[in-house]
């Protein structure tokens, strides 16, 4: 395990990580716990939507082809009552929206085109066949597809569903993740510093984080950079599916995930990254478990996590396109680029005609968490011999 000697291209980085990742086992929810989840399994509808003809308008429900006319009010159709009477020749049954078009009608008049006295009411246009009349079946017959496996549960797609009767769908079972974050002078926020001491921030990041991505979080207490605490603490992190250790993952003396890990039978796919903030990442497997090593610096363990830890997750879930999303935009300042390693950079995105501006933050190391307060956006600086100016084009992630 000597010190990164090739440092991977981040698109290759996540290659080799998602080729290691299979959905997991799929479950059936009940939809009010799908909201986000990716639907695992064709889905049609069981019923005709809607299940009857129904009336898409307040109004009265006639026969076309007695219009126009006066016709004599026979009745009353509410939505949600079955159809009990039939409409005649000059006869009209005052309808409201959702309520069932009676035998005998077939086209509904809306109240505004119509005078009523009494019990008549006068028409003096004539309409249409099936005007303002929603068919049965007209937006779901029975037996369509609604959603094939793969497609995102959105709440549109959740409202679909309910409208055709389903009340549970079959997704992909959420990761469940362990949080390990190492460092001895790692002391919760809440509690009074000794020196030397700096408060945990990664763990509440990473887990608000991956839970946004539909994972289980469990986060374990700071654990001490000694052999034995890591040993416990991952050992304990290795039954999920997916371990997430930040810290202890580069070449100080302290830095004992790695060690630790292949002493545990963790197998290393790779280790370093050709990317700043966030170079000495590590990723392995044992078995089906995923094992993330994040450095430590929490900009840098925001990045990896981004880049890597989320698209893992989304494809454990059965995310079809697991990828970051980045998105076109133009930088609005000069900013330096490194000859080997791409830059992840911290910005700031303001939308014009042309689409997003991209204002770098000040302020770009890797410790400076408090500093992304002032950001938005990630943007990806390729590495390169010299500057990428100002109006180039970029691309860049939502935080
Ligand atoms: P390491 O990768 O363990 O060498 O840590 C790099 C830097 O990040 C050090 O300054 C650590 O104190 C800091 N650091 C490590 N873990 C955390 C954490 N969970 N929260 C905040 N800072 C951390
Ligand atoms: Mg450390």
């Amino acid at each position: 395990m000597g010190f990164v000697k090739t440092l991977l291209p981040v698109g290759d980085a996540l290659a080799r990580i998602l080729e290691r990742v299979e959905a997991l086992p799929t479950e059936r929810v009940k939809l009010a716990d799908a909201a986000g989840r990716v639907n695992a399994a064709a889905v049609v509808s069981p019923v005709d939507v809607p299940p009857f003809q129904s009336s898409s308008m307040d109004g009265y429900a006639v026969r076309a082809a007695d219009l126009p006319g006066v016709f004599t009010i026979v009745g009353r159709a509410a939505a949600g009552r079955p159809a009990t009477m039939a409409v005649g020749a000059r006869e009209a049954i005052e309808i409201s929206t959702g309520a069932v078009v009676p035998e005998g009608a077939d086209t509904v008049v809306p109240v505004e085109r119509v005078e009523v006295r009494l019990d008549e009411v006068t028409i003096l246009d004539s309409a249409p066949l099936r005007d303002n009349i929603r068919g049965a079946g007209g937006d779901a017959p029975v037996g369509s597809n609604l959603l094939a496996a793969g497609e995102l549960l959105t709440p549109a797609r959740l409202g679909a569903l309910a409208a055709c009767g389903i009340e549970s769908v079959v997704v992909h079972r959420r990761p469940h993740v362990t949080v390990v974050v190492t460092g001895t002078e790692l002391r919760p926020p809440g509690e009074t510093l000794e020196p030397g001491q700096i408060y945990e921030s990664n763990g509440v990041m990473l887990a608000a984080l991956m839970g946004a991505a539909g994972a289980t979080v469990v986060r374990l207490a700071a654990t001490e950079d000694t052999e034995e605490a890591h040993a416990a603490s991952l050992e304990e992190a290795l039954a999920s599916d997916v371990v997430v250790t930040s810290g202890g993952v580069s070449v100080g003396p302290h830095d004992l995930v790695r060690h630790v890990q292949a002493r545990l039978g963790v197998e290393e796919v790779f280790w370093g990254v050709a990317m700043r903030p966030g170079k000495p990442l590590a990723f392995g497997c044992r078995g089906k478990t995923l094992v993330f090593g994040l450095p430590g610096n929490p900009v840098s363990a925001l990045v990896g996590c981004l880049l890597f830890v989320r698209p893992a997750l989304l494809a454990l879930t059965g995310h079809p396109d697991p990828a970051p999303p980045f998105r076109p935009g133009t930088l609005v300042a000069a900013v330096p680029q490194r000859p080997e390693r791409d830059d992840f950079v911290r910005a700031r995105v303001t939308w014009s005609e042309e689409g997003a501006l991209v204002e770098p933050i000040i302020g770009q190391e890797s410790h400076m968490i408090a500093r992304t307060t002032a950001a938005d956006s990630l943007v990806w600086i390729p590495r390169g011999p010299d500057v990428l100016a100002a109006g180039s084009s970029v691309r860049f992630l939502s935080l």
